[in-house]
């Protein structure tokens, strides 16, 4: 992650024709990323500056609870079983599977590999949220707790118009109360990135081995 130039651009791929609630997550993303750079921007205004950059990772080694939604899930399994390098995905394999093997679901989170998030285009809007300014995160630190100040996540406005786009995926029409909708989904639809039993994921995964990149 690194300070944005300009305005982000919308992440996209040729299978938003096949899978209808690719392009939904798409644009949600695309509506969390504007309203990150909105927030960076002013904060860059009053002189303070973003400390995440590629490289840059104990938020993902630290964090226990990451929330995801079931179209977010939908995205990292796609993601996982056609699209990432096979390096990549042999990483997060075995990340997996020494998690089995310890009996633990906590951090690091599964998909860092090499220091870097494997499925940044694709990565939840939780973790898009997390931006830190000024100083890195140290080891085990966690800012939202230890200077909650130097967190800038995207206004409330940009967070519910992002949910908001997927409630189509949700089977949710444009005649419901967007508000209540958008509500019920944050308080009832999120897993925990970090807890969530991959299992199922890794079955897919070593089924496509032999025939996907
Ligand atoms: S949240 Fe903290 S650890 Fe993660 S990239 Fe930003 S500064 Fe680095
Ligand atoms: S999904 Fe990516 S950005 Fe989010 S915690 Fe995992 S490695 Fe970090």
């Amino acid at each position: 992650m690194k300070a944005p130039s300009g305005p982000p651009a919308r992440a996209s791929f040729a299978e938003e024709k096949k899978f209808l609630w690719l392009p939904l997550l798409l644009n949600a993303y695309w509506i969390t990323d504007k309203g990150v750079h909105s927030r960076l921007k002013k904060e860059k205004k009053r002189g303070r500056k973003l400390a995440c950059k590629k490289g840059c990772s104990n938020c993902c080694r630290a964090h226990t609870d990451i929330p995801v939604y079931p179209i977010e899930l939908a995205g990292i399994y796609w993601y996982m079983a056609e699209k990432i390098d096979a390096l990549a995905r042999r990483q997060i394999l075995e990340n997996l599977a020494t998690r089995k093997e310890k009996g633990s679901g906590g951090p690091p989170c599964p998909f860092l590999v090499d220091g870097a998030c494997a499925i940044h285009v694709i990565r939840p809007m939780a973790c898009r949220h997390f931006n830190v300014l000024e100083t890195p995160c140290a080891p085990g630190e966690d800012p939202f707790f230890a200077r909650r100040e130097d967190v800038a996540p995207p206004s409330g406005e940009y967070t519910h118009n992002a949910f908001a786009a997927t409630l189509p995926f949700y089977g949710i029409g444009p005649d419901t109360d967007e508000i209540l909708a958008v509500g019920r989904l944050r308080n009832t639809q999120a897993v925990n990135l970090i807890e969530y039993n991959w299992t199922r994921l890794v079955e897919i995964l070593n089924q496509n081995g032999s025939t996907s990149k």
